[in-house]
């Protein structure tokens, strides 16, 4: 596995004879790096590939699709689900207008769905249904070895943001089913989306129940953990905003205003504040001269 940060998921690359395969891509505006990455030892060490797969079709995930296909002339194989969202292309495919996030498009060969499965390193990897943060995801999982390529179902310290609501959450109720899956499995080795490989699974999964719980409870809380990931992720895009600009930003993006109109009820200067502050206090963003910068790698 390469690991990356937060704007770029991990690489997980497994080498075969003549059956190299990729799962996740990475952000396109650095798809540079991606490749540089993807040929080193580290990676392929040179070696060809002969396939991508991805586990779901968000930006930082699928962006780097186009770059590595060029640039190697693999088959790209994505979840069934995510069909929909990026054919046709659109400038709202995989959600990036409202996000303010950007992906090369790509042009995939297959799909891949739940129940199915797939040879990576010369061993079978089951594709299992891991709705939640993307309702269209799926999981990888190898059970003679039980290692689960999670995406962002499962992190060591989190999962992906799921969509807040009032009263039953469907996206919650998801994501516990997904976390229900990743248990049944028990898996003994996790490879997440973001973040470094872990074992302590059942620990994984109780603190990520004790958050969805919390946000099931409060979809304020939920909202304001959503506009901040979201806000983190532009500015590892962009590396820096300045202060001034926030406001401005946070108004132009339609999920910013769709979270505060239905949850937060915030105009935008105090949105722009509440973020800032709120960042700033977390240690998730430094702010130096009227400039705001994350402090996570990309
Ligand atoms: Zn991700």
């Amino acid at each position: 596995m390469i690991e990356r940060g937060w704007l770029n998921c991990n690489q997980v690359v497994m080498l075969a004879p003549r059956d190299n395969v990729l799962v996740d891509s990475g952000y396109c505006t650095h798809r540079e790096r991606t490749l540089q990455l993807l040929a080193s030892p580290e990676g392929l060490d040179r070696q060809p590939l002969e396939r991508l797969v991805n586990t779901h079709c968000h930006s930082d995930h699928m962006g780097g699709n186009a770059a590595i296909a060029n640039a190697y002339g693999c088959r790209i194989t994505i979840p069934a689900g995510e069909v929909k969202h990026v054919r046709p292309w659109t400038p709202q495919s995989a959600w990036m207008e409202q996000f303010d996030q950007r992906a090369d498009p790509f042009h995939f060969d297959d799909t891949i769905a739940a129940g199915q499965a797939f040879e990576g390193g010369g061993l079978e990897w089951e594709a299992h249904a891991a709705p939640g943060h993307d309702m269209d995801a799926l999981m990888f999982h190898e059970p003679v070895n039980r290692v689960l390529i999670s995406g962002d179902a499962l992190w060591e310290n989190g999962m992906g943001f799921v969509w807040p609501e009032e009263g039953a959450n469907p996206f919650i109720e998801a994501a516990r089913e997904s976390l229900a899956t990743i248990e049944r499995l028990d898996p003994a080795l996790v490879v997440p989306g973001h973040g470094a490989p872990f074992a302590d699974v059942a620990g994984a999964i109780a603190r990520v129940r004790e958050r969805l719980d919390a946000f099931a409870r409060d979809p304020a809380k939920n909202a304001r953990h959503v506009v901040k990931v979201l806000f983190v992720f532009a500015l590892l895009d962009r590396r820096e905003m300045s202060v001034a600009d926030v406001a401005a930003y946070v108004g132009r993006v339609p999920c910013y205003r769709q979270m505060s109109r239905r949850f937060l009820g915030l105009d935008d200067e105090a949105l722009a504040g509440y973020l800032l502050a709120d960042l700033e206090r977390a240690g998730a963003i430094v702010i130096r001269d009227g400039v705001a910068r994350p402090t996570m790698a990309a």
